[in-house]
């Protein structure tokens, strides 16, 4: 499992699907406290 913010393994992350078109994204801790964004890879929608 990788996150899709800084693309590194995340073994705490939370996921959730794309609010575009659902696939499911993952995000690290270290991403959220920073407030990193993510693009979806699938259809590259970019969210806080
Ligand atoms: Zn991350
Ligand atoms: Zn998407």
């Amino acid at each position: 499992m990788k996150c899709t913010g800084c693309n590194k393994d995340a073994q705490k992350c939370v996921r959730f699907p794309c609010p575009k078109c659902g696939k499911e994204i993952l995000r690290c801790d270290r991403c959220r406290n920073l407030s990193i964004e993510y693009k979806c890879p699938k259809c590259g929608y970019v969210g806080p």
